[in-house]
């Protein structure tokens, strides 16, 4: 069965694409390629077509639905963990199609999806042949191991051949569908340079999206690869992007801004260190011995003064957690040069020592000002000479050297210009 475009329209890129009617009307299950649509466990490219939309939803643009095929190659399934954890907007929100302008997301998923082993493995078969009745998005986690060193094996396999029984590796279904992929979007560090499998040694040969696929890759709507990286990433930065990639598709919003490196310019521009919540201390010079301390944590190993990451303002979940406010160092897991370039992981870095004792020097003069103008703050003109708390507050004004320092010191913020 062959989907019905009822309109056309041509997107960026020069894709020509169009919303998409199901043929099959509600309650007639003609079978599809042998498949019952209303069987649960039949594939989702068959079943999602008796999925009529409902009227409580907003549609602006011509696609009804997109399908999002999340494939994995060298992965711990962290990604897929953390992007169910997100909210901004919610994994269900997407599925359900209920966000304003968004299609309804189709998710092809190795671990979640309902279907598996042949009628999972159909799907892909489906988007290779064109049958899906609408562009597909592919998702992939985990680094790209290279198969022509695999030896009589294989590293990454994901379904059988149903006439000849061969498998067919992860990465063989990257050939097949990458060109006809409205996006790739690599997710995790292992996806985006290589992570943790392309560490020193790298039998596998492995490495990132972006490296396989070639700088001259566009997906069938223009789009080179996209890139969240992260060990695991933040599942917000992943569904904002995902979100912000699939309004591109529905022709209602520009591509958002990536950088050089594919990453989301506004989640990636910064360094931890700039929003980190010890970041003040780190400015009056004043580090954490161990672990525990609340204060900043470079001189324990952590990296974040160089590192673009936005942890410390998106939290991890639902804007809470992360790995400085749980008193976790930055180890530069977002980054293209780890794990390697930030080994051993938990000693001091090198750049550290300069930075740190300088800020010992400037920054602890800067925190004794300021810990004179807070005395003086904290006091009502009437308290300067006796301050009669009943909770043992016996402190008043500056005296002596020190009061005729913090009056020069107080003339010299307030004067103008
Ligand atoms: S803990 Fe790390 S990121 Fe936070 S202020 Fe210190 S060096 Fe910067
Ligand atoms: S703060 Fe550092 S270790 Fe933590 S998620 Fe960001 S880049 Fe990774």
């Amino acid at each position: 069965m062959k989907p019905v475009m009822t309109e056309g329209g041509i997107m960026p890129g020069g894709s020509e694409m169009g919303t998409y009617k199901p043929e099959v009307a509600l309650g007639v299950h003609e079978l599809i390629d042998g498949y019952d649509p209303a069987d649960p466990f039949a594939p989702i490219g068959v079943r999602s077509r008796l999925v009529q939309p409902s009227d409580d939803t907003l549609r602006f643009g011509p696609l009804e639905k997109i399908y999002l095929i999340w494939m994995v190659g060298g992965s711990c399934d962290g990604c897929t963990v953390a992007v169910t954890g997100g909210t901004h907007p919610r994994v269900e929100h997407l599925l359900q199609g209920i966000i304003p302008g968004m299609p309804r997301v189709e998710l092809i998923h190795t671990v979640v999806s309902t279907e598996s082993g042949p009628e999972w493995v159909h799907n892909l078969f489906m988007a290779e042949r064109g049958e899906l009745d609408a562009p597909y998005v592919i998702t992939w986690e985990g680094s790209i191991m290279d198969e022509s060193i695999a030896g009589e094996g294989y590293w990454m396999g994901l379904g059988d051949d149903p006439v000849t029984g061969r498998q067919i590796s992860s990465l063989e279904w990257l050939d097949r569908l990458a060109p006809g992929a409205a996006a790739i979007i690599a997710i995790g560090t292992c996806a985006t340079w290589g992570g943790i499998p392309a560490a020193k040694g790298n039998v596998t040969n492995s490495m990132g999206m972006m490296d396989y696929l070639g700088k001259d890759y566009r997906s069938s709507f223009g789009v080179p690869v996209v890139n969240i990286p992260g060990c695991s990433p933040i599942g917000d930065n992943y569904l904002e992007t995902a979100a912000a990639v699939c309004l591109f598709l529905n022709g209602l919003a520009p591509l958002p801004e990536f950088d050089e490196l594919g990453r989301p310019a506004w989640l990636f521009g910064e360094t931890v260190h700039r929003h980190c919540p010890r970041a003040g201390y780190y400015e009056e010079g004043v580090f954490a011995e161990e672990y525990g301390d609340k204060e900043c944590l470079v001189e324990l190993g952590c990296w974040g003064p160089v590192v673009n990451c936005n942890i410390a303002e998106r939290g991890i979940v639902d804007g809470h957690g992360g790995c400085m406010q749980m008193g976790g160092i930055c180890i530069g897991c977002t980054m293209p040069g780890f794990p390697d370039k930030f080994a051993p992981i938990y000693a001091k870095s090198p750049g550290s020592l300069l930075s740190s004792n300088t800020c010992r020097v400037t920054g602890g003069f800067i925190r004794r000002m300021r810990g004179l103008t807070m005395v003086d703050k904290n006091m009502t003109p009437r308290w300067e000479q006796d301050a009669p708390s009943g909770w043992a507050r016996s402190r008043t004004g500056p005296r002596g050297a020190l009061k005729t320092f913090h009056k020069f010191y107080s003339a010299y913020q307030h004067a103008k210009g």
